[in-house]
């Protein structure tokens, strides 16, 4: 009890501002931040068609829990919320490649845009910020992984926005010595992604015995981390990050887009052939891969195997099928 003591004193004055914490990664982030003693957690999130308030429904009632729906481009209001936390994590963003490629627009404003807005206000009101970014903005790698200190060279409409943001960072720390803290992910899975994702989308088909659509020849590689460990990898770089330092968040399971949609489609009950060839995404990534060091100096290491999570995440869908069929909020 008495070794609690000044971890609790010191949660006990902490307020913290999750910037989009009503998606996916988010939420997660949220659900362990407050499952610490006497924090508190405020959401700033502009509940865009990804957004989702179910996803902190068990926090409602909870007094040291608000949710404000608001847009992080909105200077005003960032200011004000910024300026009754301690610390900022800010993962609100336009996440899906796919829309970006649609139009990009929606994706400037909000993650370079969003993300100065975020800097500013975290700078005038001297702030930690820790900014949660994404493996895609160093681009593809046929072999080997990318370290922190890789050139940032994104080829979706949605990388480049991320790295516009990661540079952001960057020069907010060479030029204002703002300590600004980023974490690249690898790609997360897990409850609550929305639907349009490849994981969900894979589920839902083979759980509907539907056609379960592969990009290309399915050959592409991905990284997969549970979410769970990447929002744990999120709070170890909060407490135990060098500020105004980069982490990779690595970790994850290895395996080709083909090979995950069988097994999706095993773990679903469904037969392998319902997957059908889609025309590829333009410009698509072949493979990412982080070096996660630095990450693990600080103790961190992947918890959830990827079998049991990608396991868990289908029953998920399958429970949750009519709730996500019938809209989002
Ligand atoms: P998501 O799309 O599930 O959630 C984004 C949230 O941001 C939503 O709740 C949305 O309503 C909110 N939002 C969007 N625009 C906003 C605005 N202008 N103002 C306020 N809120 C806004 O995305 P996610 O998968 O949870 O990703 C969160 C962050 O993590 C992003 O920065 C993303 O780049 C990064 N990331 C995600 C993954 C992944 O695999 N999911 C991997 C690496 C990095």
């Amino acid at each position: 009890m008495t070794a609690r003591g000044p971890a609790v004193e010191r949660t006990r004055s902490e307020h913290v501002l999750v910037t989009g914490g009503a998606g996916f990664v988010g939420s997660h982030v949220v659900d362990l931040l407050l499952e610490r003693d006497g924090l508190r957690v405020t959401v700033l999130d502009r509940l865009t068609y990804a957004g989702n308030v179910d996803n902190l429904s068990q926090h409602r009632g909870n007094p040291r829990f608000d949710f404000v729906k608001g847009d992080v481009v909105d200077a005003d209001a960032v200011a004000r919320l910024v300026a009754r936390s301690t610390s900022v994590i800010h993962a609100a963003a336009e996440s899906f490649v796919d829309r970006s490629i649609a139009d990009s627009s929606e994706f400037v404003r909000t993650n370079v845009l969003g993300s100065q807005v975020v800097l500013e206000a975290c700078r005038r009101a001297e702030k930690p910020l820790l900014v949660v970014s994404t493996d895609e903005v160093y681009g593809s790698v046929r072999r080997g992984a990318f370290t922190e200190d890789d050139p940032l060279l994104p080829n979706s409409p949605y990388a480049a926005t991320k790295a516009g943001a990661d540079l952001l960072c960057r020069a907010y720390r060479v030029t204002h010595a703002m300590p600004v803290t980023l974490v690249r992910g690898t790609n997360a899975f897990g409850p609550r992604q929305h639907p349009e994702k490849a994981i969900p989308t894979f589920a839902r088909a083979a759980l509907a015995g539907l056609e379960v659509p592969v990009y290309g020849d399915g050959s592409n590689r991905r990284e997969w981390l549970h979410v769970l460990d990447f929002a744990r990898a999120v709070l170890t770089v909060q407490d135990a990050g060098r500020a105004g330092e980069t982490y990779n968040i690595g970790g994850g399971h290895e395996i080709t887009n083909l090979e995950l949609a069988r097994e999706v489609c095993r773990m679903a009950g469904a037969s392998p052939s319902l997957i059908e060839f889609v025309p590829d995404r333009p410009g698509h990534d072949f493979r990412y891969a982080l070096d996660w060091t630095r990450l693990a100096e600080l103790g961190w290491k992947p918890e959830i195997r990827f079998a049991d999570g990608l396991a868990r995440t289908v029953d998920w869908y399958r429970e949750n099928a009519a709730r996500l069929e019938g809209g989002r909020r």
